[in-house]
């Protein structure tokens, strides 16, 4: 855990979030400013600041988040169309600092984003 990252405190239930999904490696919550009637973060417990950062150890996890993510938008009925995203640096919008996948959905979604 890193001390000052938002992310991490809300993993370790040290600051509120509508959490929907938690085990011993993913949490998913729900986004404070949601973007569709679906938003939500899945983060892995490890904090690590973005993928650039990601090791060889920590493969697996992305797969363990999409599978999560799978399962939430097959719960919600979201099959015909939903959207996970990684901004990655503040050129493309990072602003918190834990790596975090968006499950965008309950919407049509455009392409290409802004
Ligand atoms: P980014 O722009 O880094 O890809 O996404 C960060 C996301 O975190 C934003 O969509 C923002 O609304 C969300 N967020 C920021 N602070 C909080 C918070 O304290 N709680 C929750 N649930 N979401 C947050
Ligand atoms: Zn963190």
């Amino acid at each position: 855990m890193s001390d000052d990252c938002l992310f991490c405190k809300i993993a370790a239930g040290k600051l509120p979030a509508k959490i929907v999904h938690q085990d011993d490696d993913v949490v998913a919550f729900v986004d404070i400013a949601p973007q569709a009637p679906t938003h939500l973060l899945l983060i892995p417990r490890r904090h690590v600041a973005r993928t650039l950062d990601l090791t060889a150890e920590d493969g697996p996890i992305l797969g363990r988040i999409v599978e999560v993510a799978n399962r939430i938008a097959r719960e919600r009925g979201l099959e015909d169309g939903f959207r996970l995203v990684i901004n990655n640096g503040p050129g493309a919008g990072q602003t918190v600092y834990h790596l975090h996948v968006h499950l965008l959905g309950g919407r049509a979604l455009r392409w290409p984003p802004g």
